[in-house]
């Protein structure tokens, strides 16, 4: 690999936006979705196991070939958002998926009414690949109302509960807000004053806090009739569509279960290492407390280390390798076959991600690599959701890669932590070592802690509405800041504005997307238990991991858990991942 800074390359897809080759693609793609809705629009209900073992290979195969053009334009598209062709190329293909997926939509309607009426088709031998997905299928279909009734439920949501979604986004966009920046006033948009939360100066931070959160608080009313609106509308749904809680849905989507997830929160709420590390990191802000404003800002006089892609690059197959001499193949083929665009530059889309390349086996990552500890850490977590798409891809079809968020993080977050205790080992500077457990413990504090009094949050709400309890401004904040409280406890100093903080939380006023926060809790803490399982049994670990990687979503979560000894309904399993955190904040207090 050359040691500049490098842009991917593409030609693995298509050799440009006007090869050929992309139509010729297109067209199959059609022919063979017109071809699946001869065949089985009508007749899915009266399919035998055999009939419906050719349904779903049908579908993968049509899923496959549209999915390279569907991936190449996704990826020219984020690469240069400001070329014309590769824009057109991205508006067609949305267009032409849309179509595909209305006219394809009787597909999922239909298996559901066929597993509702044989659900022992599940257990039929000849479905085995299939099984997980239609046990899934079946969880779901049991909730679905009437074919006019979930039209009608579509039709009135659009100019009815979703508005709420857009008022609250309005709001934020056409304000403007009075900053105090290094000691000048500023008048800022939403967007400008959010990026000073973690500013550098610390009065910076808390004037952008006091201005945000004041102006949101002044209007806490019109947030409050969304969000209790909104809530309503959901307990009554969930009612009539019969699930036991309001969290019920949400479950099933991310094929967990409650006492699950209630192991997990409590283990939380018993554990008090975060605000340990919070009382570490007032010590080295040479400060007697945090203020909400210092919870993540940057420490003091650290080093600024840059990194070069090639050092990164190194750094990551090193920690992988570490693990497992194989488990690094993903990694070294991304950079061999340039499948990595790294290069910051004018009309590249922000942020990072990682998108599974499944005919090629492999994946694209995309990242605005600046250099900075935080790069090699993105790149080493997108490194391995590459990883999981390599294992993946080798042993599933492409129904069993459809991964829910309680998992889907497992390789990228395991891939971080390979990484911090590679780098632990690596590095003598104790500042350096200072500014990466501060980074790692920022990063997982937030994660798991802070989206942690979200969940709680949220579940306080709908137990007012339960109890008959009038959501207004003062009972909403009141909940707002006891979730808070009981994982900040009185290490942290709260501005009266903070109050408000809900309010600015985009998921919150989003219709028919409750209870999205407990995943990202999930995932940290399930791959940190199955690290601590790591530490334990060092090498012999390393093909447990590779198989829980490779069985994709063919196995639920719990199975996943059992195919390598580990029991995810246990309160010890989300207590040894605790043990890591706890690690962590053990080795910062011995070098303060
Ligand atoms: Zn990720």
């Amino acid at each position: 690999m050359d040691s500049q800074i490098t842009n991917w390359d593409l030609t693995e897809l298509f050799s440009s936006a006007d090869d050929t080759r992309i139509n010729q693609t297109i067209k199959q793609s059609i022919k063979l979705a017109n071809e699946f809705e001869s065949s089985y629009r009508g007749k899915i209900i009266g399919l035998s196991a055999e009939g419906l073992l050719e349904c779903l290979q049908s579908i993968e195969t049509f899923e496959a070939k549209l999915s390279d053009v569907t991936l190449y334009s996704n990826l020219a598209f984020s690469a240069d958002m400001t070329n014309s062709k590769t824009q057109a190329l991205h508006d067609k293909v949305e267009k032409l998926s849309a179509n595909i997926s209305k006219q394809l939509a009787f597909y999922s309607l239909e298996l559901g009414k066929l597993i509702k009426s044989k659900p022992e088709l599940i257990q039929n031998p000849v479905l085995k690949n299939y099984r997980h997905m239609l046990e899934r299928v079946k969880l779901r279909v049991e909730h679905q109302l009437s074919e006019v009734e979930e039209q009608l439920i579509i039709e009135k949501d659009q100019f009815g509960v979703n508005a709420w979604e857009e008022l609250q986004s309005k709001w934020l966009n056409t304000r403007m807000f009075e900053v105090t920046v290094l000691g000048q006033k500023k008048m800022l948009t939403y967007g400008e004053a959010n990026g000073l939360l973690p500013h550098p100066d610390r009065a910076t931070r808390e004037s952008a806090n006091r201005a945000i959160y004041g102006a949101l608080g002044k209007d806490g009313e019109i947030f409050s009739a969304a969000l209790r609106n909104i809530c309503n509308d959901w307990v009554t749904v969930s009612k009539r569509r019969k699930y036991v809680s309001p969290m019920a849905s949400s479950l099933i989507s991310n094929d967990t279960q409650q006492n699950i997830i209630d192991n997990l929160l409590q283990t939380i709420e018993k554990s008090s290492t975060y605000r340990r590390y919070l009382k570490l990191k007032a010590q080295l802000m040479k400060m007697p407390m945090l203020g909400n404003h210092d919870i993540v800002a940057p420490l003091p006089d650290t080093p600024e280390k840059k990194y070069t892609l090639q050092q990164a690059r190194d750094l990551i197959i090193q920690a992988y390798s570490r693990f497992s001499p194989d488990y690094a193949a993903a990694v070294k083929e991304m950079f061999d076959k340039r499948h990595i665009d790294a290069e910051p530059r004018f009309g590249k889309r922000n942020g990072a991600f990682c998108a599974s390349y499944y005919n090629g086996k492999s994946a694209y990552i995309l990242q605005s690599f600046n250099g900075t500890l935080s790069d090699v850490f993105t790149l080493a977590h997108e490194l391995g959701h590459a990883t999981h798409d390599w294992y993946m891809s080798r042993h599933q079809t492409v129904i069993n890669t459809n991964v829910p968020s309680i998992v889907a993080e497992t390789a990228s977050i395991f891939g971080e932590l390979l990484l911090t205790d590679h780098m632990l080992k690596e590095i003598d500077s104790e500042k350096e070592r200072k500014a990466l457990l501060c980074l790692v413990l920022d990063e997982a504090g937030m994660t798991t802690f802070q989206v942690t009094a979200r969940v709680w949050f949220e579940q306080a709400l709908y137990e007012s509405i339960e109890s008959g309890e009038f959501l207004d401004y003062q009972k909403i904040c009141s909940h707002w800041v006891n979730a808070r409280n009981k994982i900040y406890g009185d290490v942290v100093e709260w501005l009266p504005e903070m109050e408000a903080e809900w309010t600015m939380k985009p998921h919150y006023f989003m219709a028919n997307y409750r209870f999205y926060n407990y995943p990202y809790v999930y995932a940290q803490m399930f791959v940190y238990s199955l690290y601590q399982r790591y530490l334990q049994e060092g090498k012999a670990f390393a093909p447990k991991l590779i198989e829980l990687l490779s069985a994709g979503s063919s196995k639920s979560s719990i199975e996943l858990g059992e195919s390598i000894g580990l029991d995810v309904t246990k309160m010890d399993f989300w207590k040894d991942g605790m043990q890591v955190f706890e690690r962590f904040v053990g080795d910062l207090e011995k070098i303060i």
